[in-house]
């Protein structure tokens, strides 16, 4: 990759690649916008040995996602810029001895950038990564709620999608009332489960899918939920469909297929491209686009203290999380006036805000 002209097209504003050969962290870290605050975002560790060219690999993965996490961020609401980092190595291979060391020193490095960038948990990380990285630097979140963190994020994620996907419900369907819709849940993991336990308890009617099938069993036991293969979810007929599981699974193939009024879920990633959200729209298929729908967790972790400056409320962060609800209808509303499908608003919502932001700094 040439780096420079990437940069230059994608606007990031800082790269960082370290070695640490006693501990042998091998390190991405990737600031993209500060334009609205300090840069959050999670740490991802993955074994990019399978790949052609390892690094590269990596240093595409920290721009990519560190760019996501600006809009991300900005479509919420949040007064943050987006950043991203990514640790070479394979978790499955490492020793508790040697995943200790490899995050207190990632945490020093974070410390070393002075608050410009705040990590979090992501992919191949977790709590007990944070605590680590707590042990050197204050720039963490996703720190347990009893060291003063917000705990875990997925009962918030799935507040604010139940939040948003009532917004589009209101919207395509013409009634605040989930009572007798069908929604069909894919993936019954953190978020999908509890999402599924607030929609049986506002009168949905459930269809789910899982590839475990203990979680399906017991959605059928306790939400009296009808269970499909994971093949077919996605084509049931139904208001909602809520994919809770993978990315990419708005593609060629689903879109020939889909039988529901609304997509509303909290995977991330759910478009194979872009294309594919405005083919959505034109088929009058409601999509609320995943990273401003799934920001729960995200609201949730900007309410700890290293970044509100306040200690950790649940309450104030339920209200923040409920907000999803506006950031929704006003996707909806930049799409009807600008006559852009719902991926491309929230797009111009992220970037509106930045710009916003930008004029103001100049003055
Ligand atoms: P999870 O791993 O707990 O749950 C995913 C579930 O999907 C699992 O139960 C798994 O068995 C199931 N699954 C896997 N493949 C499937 C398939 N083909 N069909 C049906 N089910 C399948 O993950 P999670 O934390 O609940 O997150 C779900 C999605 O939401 C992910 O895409 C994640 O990136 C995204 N997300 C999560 C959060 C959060 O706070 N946890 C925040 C933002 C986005």
């Amino acid at each position: 990759m040439e780096i420079m002209p990437y940069l230059r097209k994608h606007g990031h504003e800082f790269v960082g690649v370290f070695q640490d050969k006693k501990s042998g962290l091998e390190l991405f870290i990737a600031i993209h916008d500060t334009t609205l605050g300090p840069a959050l975002g999670g740490c991802r560790m993955w074994d990019y040995e399978k790949e052609e060219s390892p690094g590269e690999a990596a240093l595409s993965d920290v721009l990519r996602l560190s760019k996501g996490m600006t809009y991300k961020a900005s479509a919420a609401g949040l007064n943050l810029g987006g950043g991203k980092a990514v640790i070479l190595a394979n978790s499955k291979k490492l020793t508790k001895k040697k995943r200790v060391e490899i995050f207190k020193k990632f945490g020093e490095i974070v410390n070393s950038l002075e608050g410009k960038y705040i990590t979090a948990e992501d992919v191949g990380t977790n709590v007990e990564d944070m605590k680590e990285i707590f042990k050197k630097t204050r720039y963490v979140t996703g720190i347990p709620e009893e060291m003063g963190g917000s705990g875990d994020p997925s009962p918030l994620t799935a507040f604010g999608v139940y939040k948003g996907m009532t917004a589009c419900v209101e919207e395509a369907l013409k009634t605040s009332n989930m009572n007798g819709l069908r929604v069909a849940v894919e993936g019954l993991g953190h978020v999908g489960y509890l999402l599924a336990k607030m929609l049986h308890e506002n009168g949905a009617k459930l269809i789910v899918s899982d590839i475990k099938e203990e979680l399906t069993k017991k959605a059928a036991e306790e939400f009296n939920a009808k269970i499909v293969s994971p093949e077919d979810i996605r084509f049931e007929e139904c208001e909602v469909y809520a994919p809770c599981a993978l990315g990419g699974v708005i593609n060629d193939h689903s879109l020939a297929h889909f039988n529901c009024k609304i997509i509303a879920g909290a995977a991330n990633n759910q478009l194979a491209t872009q294309n594919h959200g405005d083919q959505l729209h034109q088929k009058g298929i409601l999509y609320a686009p995943d990273y401003v729908l799934n920001a729960g967790g995200l609201l949730n972790v900007s309410c700890e203290e290293s970044i509100s400056g306040e200690s950790y409320n649940r309450d104030k962060s339920l209200e923040l999380v409920a907000k999803v609800y506006d950031r929704i209808k006003e996707v909806i509303r930049l799409s009807k006036e600008n006559t852009i499908s719902t991926c491309r608003a929230a797009d111009v919502m992220a970037e509106q805000r930045i710009e916003e932001a930008r004029k103001k700094n100049k003055k």
